[in-house]
């Protein structure tokens, strides 16, 4: 008997292939420098990161030194580029593995130096300037200020200049060229003495803005194979295949008449004679609660609506139209494909009035993750 639970997630090893050659061709070959963080967005961080090194990516980008920990533990042999910054209270395990933070304070500096001094190793760090952002990054015009200070911290070895854009996923790429006109003077200022990595773009970027890809790019949603935003102008983005599927299977299902209220606070009461399959997938599973009686998940190759309050292990869904032709066990899927349905993580967002990473991402850490 398999001790997994029903609910489970599959990532496509073959279309995570399919992404990574789509991106690095568009990279013109610049390494990538995958974004795995909050468990690889959802898919996995340990299957994703394994599979890529395999097919020789060497370098990913995470939130946490814990995260980097955790992979580096578990046999990942890469680098690890730490993308937000902390306080500098991670700098003991920073310098032990070799990790290489990115970093925007002189508090982390100040940490990071006394840290390698003390083990008598070098840290390798990534000056992240904000270009446009507005949020971590050391300001583009106090350039030369910074680079003198980092100096004047031993132990500290520069292996990146880095900035991010928070726009390059909007159908006018104006602000993200002046934005990249800004890390573009910044880099070549420093051209004469540099023998560190620039690197800027993400998936949106990558797609939609020209010249952005310097020495390494940061792929991270495209390279799970969904689309940055409706608005990226590339035609290419329609080839990105999603790696992701969701799935459960049927525990229960009952035959209820007209008039039954379902669920907690019967949010649901049937109008006809129906046909009700309970699945054990809840909002424990991050199956947002806010969905309920909003979407709909394939069974028999139909779509099929849900109804009920979602439960935090269990939710309920109509199945009426298979009548006779469904049974305890069947396999639902909640994203991903079945026969020639499909259902992407863009429905749930648009739902939520979110994006299709926070779906992904929330889908909890108590449903197994299997490469297939
Ligand atoms: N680089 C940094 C610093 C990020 O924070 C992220 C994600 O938020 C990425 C790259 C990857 O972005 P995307 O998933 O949009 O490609």
């Amino acid at each position: 008997m398999s001790r997994l639970p029903l609910t489970r997630v599959y990532i496509s090893l073959k279309n995570l292939d399919h992404n990574l050659s789509l991106l690095r061709e568009l990279a013109g070959g610049r390494p990538l420098w995958p974004a795995i963080k909050a468990d690889a967005y959802g898919h996995g961080a340990r299957i994703v990161a394994s599979h890529l090194v395999s097919r020789g990516v060497d370098t990913f980008g995470v939130a946490q030194v814990q995260e980097a920990l955790e992979l580096a533990e578990n046999g990942i042999d890469a680098r690890f580029i730490i993308l937000s910054p902390d306080l500098g209270d991670t700098a003991q395990e920073i310098a032990a593995h070799g990790f290489e933070p990115v970093v925007a304070t002189d508090i982390q500096l100040r940490a990071l130096s006394r840290e390698a001094l003390r083990q008598g190793r070098d840290i390798r760090v990534h000056l992240k300037f904000d270009t446009g952002m507005g949020r971590v990054g050391f300001c583009p015009r106090e350039a030369d200020t910074v680079l003198a200070r980092i100096a004047g911290y031993p132990g500290l070895k520069i292996a990146g200049f880095m900035s991010h854009f928070p726009r390059a996923d909007e159908g006018d790429p104006e602000y993200s060229l002046e934005q990249l006109g800004r890390f573009r003077d910044l880099v070549e200022k420093t051209a004469d003495f540099r023998d560190f990595e620039t690197h800027m773009a993400n998936s949106a970027a990558i797609f939609d803005v020209s010249g952005a890809c310097f020495d390494a790019c940061r792929p991270g949603i495209a390279l799970y194979g969904l689309k940055p935003s409706s608005e990226i102008r590339n035609p290419r983005v329609d080839e990105l295949k999603p790696v992701l599927s969701w799935k459960t299977a049927i525990t229960q299902l009952k035959e209820v008449s007209p008039g039954t209220g379902l669920s907690y606070g019967h949010s649901y009461i049937t109008s006809r004679q129906s046909l009700i399959a309970t699945v054990p997938v809840g909002y424990g599973d991050g199956l947002a609660r806010a969905l309920s009686n909003r979407i709909e998940m394939l069974v028999g190759g139909r779509r099929c609506r849900q109804v009920g309050t979602i439960c935090m292990d269990q939710c309920l869904i109509d199945v009426s139209p298979l009548r006779g032709r469904v049974e305890e066990g069947d396999e639902v899927v909640i994203i991903g494909a079945q026969a020639d349905q499909f259902i992407g993580a863009g429905e749930q967002a648009e739902v939520l009035g979110t994006i299709n990473y926070e779906i992904v991402t929330r889908i909890s850490g108590r449903v197994p993750r299997l490469a297939e």
